[in-house]
């Protein structure tokens, strides 16, 4: 059955246009699902009830269960949510002095196969629908009884390995007379699938672009994503600048301090001279260590060192706030704990 929190406003329009119904009907829908975030059909009272019975024939509506909740001391929350086929993601809610961000799962597992990351590690099951994505972001503001101001996909998965997913379960959430979270509170992080990059630069959303770099030269980069070897920083960095000068729009590059791995002054000097010139800024994040990993965080002196020398010289960077490490929770984290949500 088709799931009803898939379709943007356009394609629901055509949806009950094929049904015979009245586009303005999508409107309606679209109201009932996403402000008054119902669960089902029969709650939709302003809808005829022989139209209620022909969604009924034709759509579910998906609403996720909280299998788990877990709430750290900084107020960080960690759900894991079962899916309606059993498998179970995270996405955990923080709060900014701006608003309350959501941080959301684009897939079931993750092909990347970063080596820093827990993600890895688990199989691969399946890309998230775009209404998954979406539920995401509805069942935590109605856990929390709040409005979700920001959306970054840097959950579990890569969202440019689901791009037509992401990019629609975008389009549903800037819609003004639903969940209303503008394209500009909103960040996508790719590992950087290249073509993917270009893609999106044709696009016209204006939601952030985030590039996980964590090095500036392929050996070091290789070794801690395997991506590289299919698109090398040359080719990854000559993406991001057609992406620029296409948006006119800043990048953000992500860059995972790991000691005596990617964190030496020689390091920053490259990284400078990498990016020397791009309208971007530099999100320095501690790395952390993930079970059985061989990478452990830099010293704070260091991370200060080298987010100083990078602001010296030219380049913005600032220091990522580490929220819900206790909840194992922080960046890089996630790592779907149940693997499937036991049916019995
Ligand atoms: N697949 C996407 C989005 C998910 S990861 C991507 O790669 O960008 C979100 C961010 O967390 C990425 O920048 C990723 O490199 C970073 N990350 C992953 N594991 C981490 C760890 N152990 N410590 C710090 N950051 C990590």
């Amino acid at each position: 059955m088709k799931n009803i929190k898939d379709y943007n406003i356009d394609d629901l329009k055509k949806e009950l246009e094929a049904l015979g119904e009245k586009p303005f009907r999508a409107e309606q829908i679209f109201k009932w699902l996403y402000i008054d975030k119902v669960k089902s059909f029969d709650e939709m009272t302003n809808i005829s009830l022989e139209l209620r019975k022909t969604l009924k024939e034709n759509y579910d509506i998906c609403n996720f269960k909280i299998a788990k909740k877990l709430e750290s001391v900084d107020g960080t929350k960690k759900y894991l949510f079962e899916l309606s086929d059993g498998n179970a993601i995270e996405s955990v809610l923080m709060e900014y002095h701006f608003g309350k961000t959501v941080c959301v799962s684009s897939q079931v597992g993750c092909k990347m196969g970063c080596k820093f990351c827990a993600s890895t590690g688990i199989p691969f099951e399946r890309s998230l629908s775009s209404g998954e994505i979406v539920e995401q972001i509805i069942a935590i503001e109605q856990d929390t009884q709040s409005k979700i101001s920001n959306v970054v996909f840097m959950g579990i998965g890569e969202p440019f390995d689901n791009y037509d997913n992401v990019l629609n379960a975008i389009k549903i959430l800037n819609n003004p007379k639903g969940l209303n979270i503008g394209a500009r509170h909103i960040s996508i992080s790719t590992s950087g699938i290249v073509p993917k990059i270009y893609a999106l630069a044709d696009e016209n959303v204006q939601c952030t672009l985030s590039i996980s770099l964590h090095s500036s030269n392929n050996e070091t980069r290789s070794s801690m994503m395997p991506i590289n070897n299919a698109y090398n920083i040359q080719e990854l960095i000559k993406a991001c600048k057609y992406y620029i000068q296409k948006t006119n729009k800043r990048i953000s590059f992500e860059y995972a301090l790991a000691k005596d791995n990617n964190d030496n002054l020689k390091d920053a000097e490259d990284l400078v001279k990498l990016l020397k010139g791009m309208l971007c800024h530099v999100n320095l994040i501690p790395i952390n260590k993930i079970e059985n990993g061989k990478y452990t965080k830099s010293s704070l002196e260091n991370i200060i060192k080298f987010r100083d020398y990078l602001n010296d010289n030219g380049i913005t960077a600032t220091i990522r706030r580490e929220l819900g490490s206790d909840i194992n929770a922080a960046c890089g984290q996630l790592r779907r704990t149940n693997l499937k949500i036991s049916k019995n």
